[in-house]
């Protein structure tokens, strides 16, 4: 028997739910008309007023909103309500220049709740649960959203933010810790050390779920952290810019992750020409909110590559899957010509035995690429030239997978650089 947060909400039919997310795009168009100048500008430009917005695909008529908007906006110009209606602020952990201001009213913060809460559920989270949360708390929303997710289902949340790995073992021991939130990075990172400490996380903790997401990792990386840490690893997509976690999310199944279409309307476009593209082709997220109160966005270019899967889940859920994201438009990088992701590269090196959980890209010179690889606890027997082998190999698999040949470097386990936040997988040094 499947467990809903929302049976009826999660369940229902297409029709009624096309018919719902209609209605609620008109009255963000609506809001944001009536309280928000600057889109009101945007859409008189067009001449489209919210009577116009009948049906899901007049989406297509209204602008798209930018992450260079947002920006420009900061910190106060995209907010739909009066400023003491916001009960929060959150900023988007952008990387360099102007962060992205967030607002939410208490419905905001409410419903972001109740969409984490959903997931969690979806996952098979209980009150008896014991959540870890190890993202960074502070103005990024990755905690906080989950941390109120997790506590309006009743489960028990350990607030331990990220990093001191001593610290958190003692946690989940002492407090027989069940579920991890947690970047795919750290949680890489997590199982060295506790290999390093010959705790065997199925004898010697209570681990069942992680909840894993904040940035891209692929289908072998998720298999070693099941198999590392001995947890069921259920895929979570957010973004700031709609609440944080809790827009898309894995079920039991594990099989693509449901997104929430009652709040958020979705389109696959062109990352190029913005075109919308055919069902099940991949491209670029759009997304526009259908609840939120203090800072509506319409048509958020998420810069997230990613497609809807066909058909229906077995779980019973009607909101369609997204595919696991591949990447961000802007992650692509161009390699003596080739159009290439990080992580292609990853996958790669995942799937190889004897390599450990950490790479760094480095494109330096004139398009010369270097990839230094940690390698495995135990992935060195003293056999220099079984290393020497092991490098060729890398790079010959990864010839085959991006048409380019990298230069591999093997350096010891534990070496590379390990960010508390979101990694940081190339540093592109070319003076082209
Ligand atoms: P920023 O946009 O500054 O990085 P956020 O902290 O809001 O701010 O990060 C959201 C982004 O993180 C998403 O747009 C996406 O690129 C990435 N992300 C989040 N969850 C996942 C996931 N499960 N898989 C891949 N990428 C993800
Ligand atoms: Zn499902």
């Amino acid at each position: 028997m499947t467990r809903y947060w929302d049976n009826k909400s999660e369940t229902l039919a297409r029709p009624a739910l096309t018919a719902l997310q209609a209605a609620r795009l008109q009255a963000t168009v609506d809001r944001v008309a009536t309280h928000v100048p600057w889109y009101r500008e945007r859409l008189a430009a067009l001449d489209v007023r919210a009577s116009n917005i009948r049906s899901t695909d007049d989406v297509r008529r209204l602008p798209f909103t930018t992450n260079a908007d947002l920006r420009a906006q900061y910190p106060d110009g995209l907010l739909a309500v009066p400023r003491h209606q916001v009960l929060r602020l959150h900023t988007s952990s952008g990387t360099t220049g102007k962060p992205k201001a967030i607002h939410f009213s208490r419905q905001d913060v409410d419903n972001a709740a109740g969409l984490m809460a959903r997931c969690l559920v979806m996952a098979g989270v209980t009150a008896a649960d014991v959540v870890q949360n190890m993202m960074t708390y502070g103005l990024f929303t990755g905690a906080l959203v989950m941390h109120y997710g997790a506590e309006k289902v009743g489960a028990m949340v350990i607030p331990a933010g990220p990093g001191n790995s001593e610290r958190q073992l003692l946690l989940m021991q002492d407090f027989r810790t069940t579920a991890l939130h947690v970047t795919p990075s750290y949680a890489l990172y997590f199982a060295g050390y506790l290999a390093s400490r010959g705790v065997d996380p199925r004898r010697d903790l209570a681990l069942r779920r992680a909840f894993i997401g904040a940035e891209p990792y692929t289908e072998e990386t998720r298999r070693k952290i099941e198999d590392q840490l001995g947890v069921r690893v259920f895929n979570s997509y957010g973004l700031s810019e709609m609440n944080g976690p809790g827009v898309a999310f894995e079920c039991e199944h594990q099989h693509g992750m449901h997104l929430w279409e009652d709040h958020f309307l979705a389109e696959i476009v062109d990352p190029v020409s913005g075109e919308p593209l055919p069902d099940g082709t991949s491209g670029e997220l759009v997304l526009t909110t259908l609840t939120r109160e203090a800072m509506p966005l319409l048509r958020y270019r998420t810069r997230d590559i990613t497609a809807f899967m066909p058909g229906l889940c077995a779980c019973g859920r009607t909101h369609r899957r997204l595919q696991r994201i591949t990447g961000r438009s802007d992650d692509m990088l161009i390699v003596r010509g080739v159009n290439l992701y990080p992580q292609q590269i990853e996958r790669v090196l995942m799937a190889t035995p004897g390599i450990g959980h950490n790479y760094l890209i480095t494109l330096s010179g004139l398009d010369e690429m270097t990839i230094q690889v940690e390698l495995a606890e135990a992935g060195f027997d003293g056999q220099v030239e079984h290393l020497v082998q092991l490098q060729a190999r890398i790079a010959e698999k990864l010839r085959a997978e991006i048409l380019v040949k990298p230069r591999v470097e093997l350096v010891p386990p534990a070496t590379l650089p390990v960010s508390e936040g979101k990694a940081r997988r190339v540093i592109d040094q070319r003076q082209l």
